[in-house]
């Protein structure tokens, strides 16, 4: 539709163009063709299309032939212009604005044109970037973080609902079975189904009217997620969830369905008697933790963060990493100094080159957690990375507390340390001087593409490209020569 409205107007633009150098008037030219000046009016404005058969007779009459009719070319700048603001004014940004449309008129100033076209362009290209942008998810998503931090990542409500239909599945102790969830989704009117042809965008379909929940086929590797899945779905009737209003409120949704879950995985009174009683040992270790509940690591340092303050005054910090070092996920209530952008966002924000959750990769054992004391600008914290790799990539989880509480922890007696000054640019973003010296104008590095949409891009001379790393592998090779 946009394009025929287009055509029409510089068709329309390009009629009046010749006829006022045919020195015509409306009224002429509307009499030889047998119409009224009206109608011509009507297309010479782009408000009427030229039928086909139409054509010949107005290429005759303005002495030019009809592929001067059928051009797209705005026959002069003022017409471009014209043209411009017309196809503007008709756009969905400009409707959205509830301001009146400019008449298009030639008694309209050139250069009041010009900037009105400038402006209107800007407000396209402005709405088309933030609709491109995540902006909106990352806004809502570190306000929802700001709250769940004022809660010490515990939502009490939640916790009870999940204890309740947990004890109706009878389950006690150890791992959820497949069975317990299918008895959950039982007693709240559900079947489980596994069907091998969701839609590509689900995970699960809650059919409410029959009572049925469809999952992906339970022998697909890693099945231990169809639990949680499972229970996602559950949750939004069990929390009583209307399809949300606002972006906000689905992230809020989403964050509620995973707590309900982790609170039916990892139930609030077994977990914690199973922390209450490790801590008492001084020996907290997320890996135990994740073993006796048959969970994933991150599941198991996410529950700890639920926990660990709210029934141990444990102050923690948790971050999931990926192999560039960009942000994941992340929560702290200790004061970890985690790295946000201007809107207070962690997303793709890049961690310390010196903080265990980037330096896990490069240690080799990959079955065991790694342990290490980092000095920050904001205290000394104790943390405990492990590694692992999904779908998109290496990733690593780190879970860790301030050094006052590391005592409780497996792990204590590490010595490894490192001394972080981030985000002063020397700690590790700015690469040795006497490294930019030999390599800065020798180099050109040709930038791999983010898989990671939310990942901050390094800068640097070239975008996308970690300056040390590059300077560090040609000094490398350099030196093999
Ligand atoms: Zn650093």
């Amino acid at each position: 539709m946009r394009v025929d409205d287009d055509r029409t107007r510089v068709m329309g633009a390009r009629i009046r163009h010749f006829r006022s150098r045919a020195g015509l008037t409306l009224a002429d030219l509307a009499a030889q063709l047998g119409t009224t000046a009206s109608t011509l009016s009507l297309v010479e404005n782009g408000k009427r299309a030229v039928r086909a058969p139409e054509m010949p007779g107005i290429a005759a009459a303005l002495g030019v032939d009809v592929v001067d009719l059928l051009s797209e070319e705005p026959p002069d700048a003022r017409s471009a212009l014209e043209l411009e603001l017309a196809r503007l004014q008709s756009g969905p940004q400009f409707g959205a604005l509830g301001v009146p449309a400019v008449r298009i008129s030639r008694t309209l100033p050139h250069d009041a044109l010009a900037a009105l076209v400038r402006t209107l362009q800007e407000l396209d290209r402005k709405a088309l970037e933030a609709t491109a942008t995540p902006e909106e998810a990352r806004r809502a998503n570190t306000e929802l973080r700001r709250w769940m931090r004022e809660q010490d990542n515990h939502l009490p409500v939640i916790e009870a609902a999940a204890e309740e239909i947990v004890a109706v599945a009878g389950h006690e102790v150890g791992a959820l079975t497949h069975r317990e969830v299918a008895l959950m989704a039982e007693h709240l009117g559900f079947r489980l189904l596994h069907v091998d042809d969701l839609p590509r965008s689900t995970r699960t379909i809650t059919d409410l009217e029959q009572g049925r929940i469809y999952l992906p086929p339970s022998s697909i590797p890693g099945g231990n997620g169809l639990r949680s899945m499972a229970l996602q779905a559950m949750a939004h009737r069990v929390l009583d969830h209307t399809p949300p209003s606002s972006y906000e409120e689905f992230l809020r949704q989403r964050l509620e369905i995973a707590y309900f879950a982790a609170c039916c995985l990892m139930p609030e009174r077994q977990a914690t008697d199973f922390l209450t009683d490790a801590k008492q040992r001084r020996d907290l270790a997320v890996e135990d933790f994740r073993d006796a509940f048959g969970v994933t690591h991150e599941q198991a340092a996410l529950r700890m963060t639920n926990l660990l303050t709210a029934h141990h005054g444990v102050r923690v910090h948790f971050l999931r990493v990926g192999a560039d070092g960009e942000i994941h996920k992340a929560y702290e209530n200790d004061d970890l100094p985690i790295p946000t952008d201007v809107t207070g966002a962690v997303e793709g924000q890049i961690v310390c080159r010196k903080w265990v959750a980037r330096r896990a990769g490069h240690r080799g054992n990959r079955t065991t957690e790694n342990h290490q004391y980092t000095d920050t600008v904001g205290g000394t914290f104790w943390s405990s990375t492990q590694t692992g790799s999904g779908p998109h990539g290496a990733f690593s989880i780190t879970f860790g507390v301030g050094f006052d509480d590391a005592k409780w922890f497996r792990g204590r007696a590490t010595r490894q340390r490192q001394v972080s000054t981030c985000p002063d640019e020397s700690c590790c973003t700015r690469p040795p001087a006497g490294l930019a010296d030999r390599w800065a104008e020798a180099a050109w590095p040709s930038a791999r593409m983010h898989t990671q949409v939310l990942a901050a891009l390094p800068s640097g001379r070239f975008p996308g490209v970690d300056d040390t790393e590059v300077f560090e592998f040609l000094e490398r090779h350099a030196a093999m020569d």
